[in-house]
């Protein structure tokens, strides 16, 4: 690895190779030893961004720390899309489901917090949406309504309301997110575009069988913990 300090250019030079070979490891007709090796190699260098990033910290370049956050990220939602193909040959749909949402939510976040230095790729978003529509079925997903009583910053620690942080941004290569502790549910709702896809409908139930969304096979009903009546 090399380090950026005079020339973050070095870093980026390298994500950019990284993704490029990722990238062409990332097809539905890609051996599947190919791809879990790769999986591992992303995995390993993301373990040494993350080394540097603490290296950063240390030393409070928040620049860096944030730039490194943006690198090891991207990289993720490419491990991310790389498990989901695994998952899909060695027939696990659910999880295959829960990489493509992981690598969307994960690649948003990076997009949103582009370091004028780094210029996430545009495409990968819509390369994302793309799996959405062609392997997937429409999905039904449900959305929790209610008064928070109590959250907290993930940066500071502090109330949510009382510290000056913003939600979605970097602070030193963390992303502040706001941390729900208490919350009066109001009501659950169908929804067609939801704040978490991972929050879905998991099965149907037709002519008395519950049926899985995903691989329309008749599921135990203790299997699921989301049902949709029709
Ligand atoms: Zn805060």
């Amino acid at each position: 690895m090399k380090v950026f300090l005079d020339n973050p250019n070095l870093l980026i030079n390298e994500f950019n190779e990284m993704a490029a070979i990722s990238q062409k490891k990332a097809y539905i007709t890609v051996g599947i030893e190919i791809q879990k090796q790769e999986i591992k190699v992303l995995a390993n260098y993301r373990e040494k961004l993350n080394d540097l990033k603490k290296e950063f910290v240390k030393r409070k370049l928040e620049n860096e720390a944030n730039l490194v956050y943006c690198i090891d990220k991207s990289l993720l939602s490419l491990q991310y899309e790389l498990e989901m193909l695994v998952n899909i040959k060695e027939d696990r749909m659910n999880e295959a489901w829960e990489n493509l949402v992981n690598a969307q939510v994960t690649y948003g976040n990076v997009m949103r917090n582009n370091p004028c230095e780094f210029q996430a790729p545009n495409g990968y978003m819509e390369r994302l949406a793309n799996y959405e529509k062609l392997l997937f079925p429409n999905l039904y997903f449900q959305s929790a309504g209610g008064i928070i009583k109590k959250s907290h910053c993930s940066i500071c620690g502090e109330n949510f309301n009382k510290c000056d942080h913003i939600k979605g941004r970097l602070y030193m290569g963390e992303l502040c997110y706001r941390i729900i502790t208490e919350m009066d549910l109001e009501e659950v709702s169908f929804v067609e575009n939801p704040a978490n896809k991972h929050c879905r409908i998991l099965a149907i139930e037709s002519n008395g069988k519950t049926i899985d969304i995903l691989t329309l096979r008749e599921k135990s009903t203790t299997a699921h913990k989301t049902q949709l009546q029709s």
